[in-house]
């Protein structure tokens, strides 16, 4: 399959104007700051250089690079956070029901104890009391009314959760994320025929005709998942992994195999040298 991809327009993402690493029961967190003003985010016209620059941290934690934190904090502070709280449940209107359902997702397993919406809502805003989240729920809940859910109910919904102000992500949830996406392009690229499982995904397309697509996409989460899947599914493959230097890179060329010159004269070194040794 072969397509041609756009970035849906009415898809709208947040972020803060500064973000900072907080400890919270042993764990790290990345939350807005203080005084961080909300703004709009977007990213429609550069979507694959922002997918580039998830992989390369994801190369970063791969290889134990130093400095992981900070290459989290530089993308976070560009692009926000990534509205990981919609994507385990089974339900998107989670926050309905008493009880959560949750996909089947390693990501998720160590921090829910209990699997009511409170315990799971409090894994993103751990420094929220109960009643404090309750009234989130009930707004939420006023933003559906009528069992009717609009774009806009949706951007009300998220803007209570996944946008708030409360919310906040674990580092090692993204740092996992961005691992794992990495790891299935090694996987993909070192293996042609290996099937991508979709399931891992939370992609939004919206078919135009046949053959254009259109992504949409409400976190970041969604939009770096659509890109990737597209890009990894397309009959001809540019989304690759240098042969030399590891590093993600765009080819311009499909059948490239190095990100940029020095690399491909470095590996054409390397090869002959120990062709002649
Ligand atoms: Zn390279």
């Amino acid at each position: 399959m072969n397509f041609n991809y756009s970035m849906g327009e009415d898809s709208q993402l947040y972020k803060y104007s500064e973000y900072v690493i907080k400890e919270i029961e042993e764990r790290k967190y990345i939350f807005p700051a203080d005084n961080a003003q909300i703004q709009e985010s977007n990213i429609n016209e550069k979507v694959t250089d922002v997918l580039i620059e998830l992989l390369d941290v994801g190369k970063s934690v791969y290889f134990n690079e130093i400095d992981v934190e900070g290459q989290v904090m530089d993308f976070v502070s560009k692009y926000g956070l990534f509205g990981f709280i919609n994507y385990f449940p089974v339900n998107e209107l989670y926050f309905i029901d008493n009880e959560i359902v949750l996909k089947e997702d390693k990501m998720i397993d160590e921090y829910l104890i209990k699997a009511d919406v409170i315990s799971y809502i409090r894994i993103f805003m751990p420094n929220l009391l109960n009643q404090d989240i309750v009234d989130k729920i009930v707004t939420a809940k006023e933003n559906i009314k009528a069992n009717r859910i609009t774009e806009n109910s949706k951007m009300l919904i998220n803007m209570n959760f996944a946008f708030s102000h409360d919310y906040g992500e674990p580092l090692e949830m993204i740092t996992k994320y961005a691992k794992q996406l990495y790891e299935d392009l090694m996987q993909i690229q070192n293996e042609e025929d290996s099937e991508l499982n979709t399931n891992d995904f939370a992609t939004l397309f919206e078919s135009k005709n046949g053959k254009e697509l259109v992504l949409k996409y409400e976190t970041l989460k969604n939009a770096m998942d659509a890109v990737f899947v597209s890009e990894v599914m397309a009959e001809v493959r540019k989304l690759k992994i240098c042969r030399y230097c590891d590093k993600p890179f765009l080819a311009v060329n499909p059948k490239a195999e190095y990100d940029i010159p020095a690399c491909k004269n470095k590996a054409n070194v390397y090869k002959f040298r120990s062709k002649n040794t």
